[in-house]
């Protein structure tokens, strides 16, 4: 089948390449030639494992390209896909439909009559119905389907959760459109995925159903690891006692800084303001979200205090700056509360991240980057993990001991075991377990090397 995908970031590139992978013709447009003219070289724009394969396998197959040019893309598609952007809008949280709506606008002006228009894009409930009726305004002359196909996949596995979800859901009352959204997926129909059809209201809410339910699994586990930490008790056992219930199922029960990326933080804000006009306030969304912003915000004091209460002129490691790993994304990344506040307290920031530097340096300009883990220690009086990237789990923790000019380290993630943090001489904090007194050990100092980005407020 001939299909258009309109936006081509996390969502449409992952979803363009996965589709043409099935077997269909995929025309990805977006607005940013730069975007546009590095994947037409196969070149990933975003970070993801897996994606160069996938990328320069459907482009040598000819199943995949890249255009500015929206109205040739969307001419010939049977299907088009919205997967522009939709942030949190200044002001009032709700979800900005500026982008889906131009984007709209654009197709329903280039289509072909029969076409399905279809939502990627998180939106809110209602938008399917309004977009029906801006395409019926912009094309009157033609019939164009309007359907919702809400996507659920992770950054950071984004390609093995496109081929392999859980579930797919479409809303839809049409049975062209539904025909069509079953051929695009007939490869995930084949290998007995289940598939949804739902009213298009119905698929909308889910998607906002779905991240509320799972921001709030993170958040009541951070809030029992509050209670962990005044008890002496252990979160992690805890995490694994009520994980192992199948009712409450063992995923996002991960205690931590608090959640971030691009979705729950301003989904769960977009979903309170839809609840409250339809005059529904949703109060467990609401501490969800509170919770999740007093504990990001809370991050900075808990290193401070492990600190010995001051920051004030001393350097500070950090490892691991975009929102989880496996991503370079930095949006509403706890790293973008963490580190201001311990600037603001006088500290002096080293950080290192396997690929989110880039992105990171115009949102923190006054910190340095280093070359590695290790560098970013030097002299430094406190290493704090904040991103839980494969290669911080197994430090040589003698070499950190080296490197390091006071014994200080801050796991957010729980990667470390306590024992074996206190055996190694660390004053070591961690979230929601007990903390253990280090074992006095010896270590000897070494030398850092700083990586190129390293800000001018750095040198
Ligand atoms: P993104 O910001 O990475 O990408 C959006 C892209 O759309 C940009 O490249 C932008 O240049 C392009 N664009 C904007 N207007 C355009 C237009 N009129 N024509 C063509 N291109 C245009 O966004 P994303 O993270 O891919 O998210 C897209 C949507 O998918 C959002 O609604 C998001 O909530 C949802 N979503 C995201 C994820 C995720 O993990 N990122 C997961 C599920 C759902």
């Amino acid at each position: 089948m001939r299909i258009a995908v309109v936006g081509t970031g996390y969502v449409g590139l992952v979803s363009g390449a996965c589709m043409a992978e099935f077997g269909h013709q995929v025309t990805c447009v977006d607005t940013n030639p730069d975007i546009v003219s590095r994947l037409s070289r196969g070149e990933p724009t975003i970070y993801e494992p897996g994606l160069d394969d996938l990328l320069q396998r459907n482009i040598k197959a000819n199943r995949l390209s890249f255009t500015t040019e929206l109205a040739g893309a969307v001419a010939e598609a049977q299907a088009v896909f919205i997967a522009v952007g939709t942030p949190s809008r200044r002001g009032d949280g709700h979800a900005d439909l500026t982008y889906v709506f131009a984007a709209a606008r654009d197709i329903a002006l280039h289509a072909r009559n029969g076409a399905v228009i279809i939502t990627k894009s998180t939106v809110p409930v209602g938008t399917a119905s309004r977009l029906r009726d801006l395409v019926a305004e912009v094309a009157p002359l033609k019939k164009l389907e309007v359907a919702s196909n809400p996507e659920f996949l992770r950054e950071g596995s984004a390609i093995q959760d496109f081929m392999h979800p859980d579930r797919v859901v479409v809303g839809t009352t049409s049975e062209e459109a539904r025909q069509v959204l079953k051929e695009i997926y007939r490869p995930l129909h084949l290998r007995e995925t289940p598939i949804l059809f739902a009213s298009c209201e119905t698929a909308e809410v889910i998607k906002y159903a779905a991240n509320a339910f799972l921001a709030t699994k993170i958040s009541f586990i951070n809030e029992m690891a509050d209670l962990c930490e005044k008890v002496g008790a252990d979160v992690q056992d805890v995490a694994k006692g009520i994980g192992l219930d199948k009712r409450i199922g063992d995923k996002f029960l991960h205690p931590g800084p608090g959640y971030g990326g691009s979705c729950f933080p301003k989904d769960t804000l977009a979903l309170l303001r839809t609840a409250e006009e339809a005059g529904v306030p949703l109060r467990l969304v609401s501490a969800t979200v509170e919770v999740n912003t007093t504990r990001k915000q809370n991050m900075a004091r808990r290193i401070i205090e492990a600190c010995g209460g001051s920051v004030a002129g001393k350097t500070i490691a950090v490892l691991g700056l975009t929102f989880k790993p496996n991503t370079d994304d930095m949006r509403d990344s706890p790293a973008l509360d963490i580190v201001p506040a311990l600037q603001k307290a006088g500290a002096f920031i080293r950080a290192y991240d396997p690929v989110g530097m880039e992105h990171a340096a115009p949102l923190l300009p006054e910190i340095q980057f280093a070359e590695d883990p290790y560098s970013a220690m030097k002299d430094a009086s406190a290493v704090v993990i904040i991103t839980e990237w494969n290669e911080f789990r197994a430090l040589d923790l003698t070499h950190v001991r080296r490197q390091l000019k006071e014994p200080v380290f801050v796991d957010l993630r729980n990667i470390y075991r306590s024992a074996d943090m206190a055996a190694a001489g660390f004053r070591y904090v961690s979230i929601g377990r007990p903390q253990l007194p280090p074992v006095e050990v010896e270590a000897e100092r070494t030398p850092a090397s700083v990586h190129p980005l390293k800000s001018a407020a750095a040198e």
